[in-house]
Formats: structure tokens, sequence, C-alpha cells
């Protein structure tokens, strides 16, 4: 079962407190979306189990009654300080990606804009050489 919250908190792409969505699945936290970017945080449950004791996950991290100021401050305070290998989808490491892709693109372009070129250039020599 899942349950979707919206809450302000703190992005950190847009480095600022924004409006989120928050995706609990069963009991816990799952994801957390800023919807002014788009950043996305998924979370490593078995992750954080390691990290975290079960204490800070059931204070911060279960699904709330209400979602109470402590808990926004402590869901933003956990978001900052969030090591990256608890997250499944790291921002950084997806935008990199992004990133590669669109460079290859660019490649991609270029070298559909030589051919033409070249293409070009055959024309003007055949209407030359007529
Ligand atoms: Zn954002």
């Amino acid at each position: 079962m899942t349950a979707k919250l919206k809450t302000s908190l703190f992005c950190l792409h847009c480095n600022k407190e924004t409006s989120h969505t928050i995706i609990y699945r069963g009991r816990y936290l799952e994801e957390v979306k800023c919807n002014v970017c788009g950043n996305e945080i998924r979370i490593d449950r078995e992750k954080l189990v390691e990290t975290y004791t079960s204490d800070f996950i059931d204070r911060v991290l279960t699904k709330p009654h209400r979602l109470t100021k402590e808990m926004k401050q402590d869901l933003s305070q956990f978001l900052k300080s969030l090591p990256i290998r608890i997250l499944t989808k790291p921002y950084r490491i997806a935008r990199e990606i992004e990133d590669v892709l669109s460079e290859k693109e660019d490649k991609k372009q270029e070298k559909t804009r030589q051919e033409k070129r070249r293409i070009e250039e055959i024309k003007e020599k055949g209407k030359k050489d007529n």
C-alpha cells in the first residue's frame, strides 16, 4: 500500500525549501520528489537499516499520522545528511548519465551536419563539372 503526502522540504537541487511529494510504501518512506525541479530521491531501505538506528528510522521515516513541524525538520535534516549510497537512484549519477547521453546526441547531430555539408559540396561540384 502506498501513500502520498505533499509537504515543503529542503531540496538540495533547488537549494531552498520547495513543495515535495513524499511516497510511503507500507510503513516506510520510499521516495521523496521535489515538485519544482523533479529531483527524485529513492531510499534503499536495506542500506538505511545498516546506517541508521531503528529508532531514527521509526521517528523520521515511518508513515506519520500527522506530519508535524518537527517531523518535517527532521526529514529535511535527514535528506541533507543522506549518504549517497543509501539512494537507489542518486541524483548526481542520474545527471551524469544524462550529460553523457546528451553529449552523444550532440556528436550525432554534428556528424549529420558534416554529412549534409559533404552532400552539398558534392552537389556543388557536380554543378561545376557540368
Ligand atoms: Zn528541487
